[in-house]
């Protein structure tokens, strides 16, 4: 019976439609395929187990059927996680799990650590730095352009409570953790998005990622900002674009007329005859620039309804 999470591996949602479920796995087994990794073994264990997914997961009989022996599998949680599983008698590695954030998975190949520093320590004792993690996080649009704070929930290593990140209490192996002196949790951050930050620009968040093992230093926690679409703005840089409708009777004969800015109502004047296509630019009201200090301009952009 398998063990592992195929829904994870592929880094899609339980209900995934076979066509979402074919291209992931086209994107990741591109990635991982050995010609790629030249004799990687680490490449290699992940192409054999995405292999194993796809060929399941593509399947509709082998689907249901593996569905049915695992009813709680599958991404179910809006959450990110650290990694799926570790490679037989390895550790955990990194950037095949998926880049969940809210609920959307996603995965950018360019986005993940090679591997390296793959040899574990030798002595299990050893001060050993955590992970770093790696995720993409959705940004509503008007917090990228002007900066805010926003929840963040992943998933970790923590130095296990049980045992103190020991591995052991009472001379037995610790049942919480398994010995593995760390368990995985939730944990919620604050995250600040500095104001006027680049689309896809990768915040890096010191000592948020997963803990260390005796006593070394926690990694670091890398997200990738993703700009969430406006329904009705556009940004260039740091102006904001605006498609504006007005009725032909205002464009004829102008007048006064409300917008909503990215965070405020302006009045402003349309002129007589005005054409659509026309812009009307009001300077300091688009996006940040040089992290807050000034602002891009907002840019109207008419277009007349058909009455
Ligand atoms: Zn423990």
């Amino acid at each position: 019976m398998p063990r592992r999470d195929y829904y994870k591996i592929l880094g899609v949602a339980k209900d995934a439609k076979p066509r979402e479920i074919k291209k992931k796995y086209r994107e990741l087994a591109k990635k991982y395929h050995p010609d790629a990794n030249k004799g990687s073994k680490k490449a290699e264990t992940q192409f054999k187990v995405l292999s194993e997914a796809y060929s399941t997961l593509s399947n509709t009989k082998k689907r249901r059927e593996y569905d049915r022996k695992h009813p709680s599998r599958g991404p179910s949680r809006k959450r990110t996680t650290e990694d799926w599983s570790p490679p037989p008698g390895g550790r955990w590695g990194y950037g095949f799990g998926n880049y969940e954030t809210r609920g959307r998975a996603q995965y950018d190949g360019s986005f993940s650590r090679t591997a390296t520093e793959e040899t574990p320590p030798p002595d299990p004792n050893a001060p050993t730095r955590g992970f770093d993690l790696q995720f993409m996080v959705d940004v509503p649009f008007t917090t990228v352009a002007l900066g805010g704070t926003i929840p963040y929930i992943y998933e970790k290593y923590v130095e296990c409570n049980a045992c103190v990140g020991t591995g052991e209490s009472s001379g037995e192996t610790c049942k919480t953790c398994e010995g593995k002196r760390r368990v995985v949790k939730d944990v919620s951050l604050d995250v600040k998005i500095p104001p006027g930050v680049a689309d896809k620009y990768v915040l890096r968040i010191q000592d948020e990622g997963g803990a260390g093992m005796n006593g070394g230093p926690s990694g670091d926690l890398f997200l990738k900002i993703c700009t969430e679409p406006h329904p009705n703005f556009k940004r260039k840089k740091s102006d904001i674009y605006a498609e504006t409708l007005i009725s032909p009777e205002l464009a004829e004969k102008g007048g006064t007329l409300n917008v909503e800015t990215l965070d405020a109502v302006k009045t402003i004047e349309v002129e007589e005859g005005t054409l659509t296509g026309e812009e009307l630019r009001l300077p300091g009201e688009g996006a940040a620039i040089l992290w807050g200090k000034k602002r891009g301009d907002f840019i109207v952009k008419f277009a007349i309804s058909d009455g």
